[in-house]
């Protein structure tokens, strides 16, 4: 499954009049069993996402050597150390206390400022009309994100919220955008997808938490 997420992304970068070599891959393994884990690993996969801090550092330290490893879920505040110790980049930087315990480390990984662009009250993320205001505040703090992130509401058309945080990105001369899953990631690389997590269309469905 791995392979035809591959070709499939290659194929919607080529549609895009994209180069693949531009796409990020992250394979989120988030609570699959280990085999499946280290099936993907033997088939020379190097990118992975994790939501738990817990989970990951369970998990993971004995597979490091040679990964990228990405935080997709939401962070508390006092784990802010323990996800820089652990992984290469931050996806879900949503709001300033985070920003603060980030900024005070001496390690920082790279950051992806979350975007809440269906504006639902129950999802974390940076309101959109809020969000230069955010980089600046942040800025201060000598954190400079790599790009945004954004997860779409469940039942809408992803597409526009795509499109919002590639304008948005544009608007704030970030570089990269972290969007698109297992059942939209094609349309996100249309809209120009830099990172995309792709998670049960790569290891198969995952058993209940
Ligand atoms: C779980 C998760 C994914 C992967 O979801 P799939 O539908 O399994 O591809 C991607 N992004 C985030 C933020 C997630 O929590």
């Amino acid at each position: 499954m791995l392979n035809d997420i591959k070709t499939r992304t290659a194929e919607a970068a080529r549609k895009a009049g994209r180069n693949p070599d531009d796409i990020t891959l992250i394979a989120v393994s988030k609570m699959q069993p280990l085999d499946r884990l280290d099936a993907v690993l033997a088939q020379g996969h190097r990118v992975f996402g994790e939501n738990y801090v817990q989970e990951a550092a369970g998990k993971w330290p004995p597979r490091r050597q040679g990964v990228q490893l990405h935080m997709i879920g939401p962070l508390q505040s006092n784990k802010a150390r323990a996800a820089a110790d652990l992984f290469d980049a931050i996806h879900s930087l949503d709001r300033m206390s985070l920003a603060k315990k980030l900024a005070a480390l001496d390690h920082i990984p790279d950051l992806f400022v979350q975007v809440n662009t269906g504006a639902e009250p129950q999802k974390a993320g940076i309101a959109p009309h809020d969000l230069a205001g955010f980089l600046a505040a942040i800025a201060d703090l000598g954190l400079r994100p790599r790009g945004l992130m954004c997860i779409p509401p469940t039942d809408a058309d992803p597409v526009p919220h795509f499109r919002m945080l590639r304008e948005l990105r544009d608007a704030n001369g970030l570089r990269d955008l972290s969007m698109g899953m297992s059942s939209d990631f094609e349309a996100a690389i249309a809209q120009g997808a830099t990172h995309i997590r792709v998670g049960s269309a790569i290891f198969g469905a995952r058993p209940p938490r």
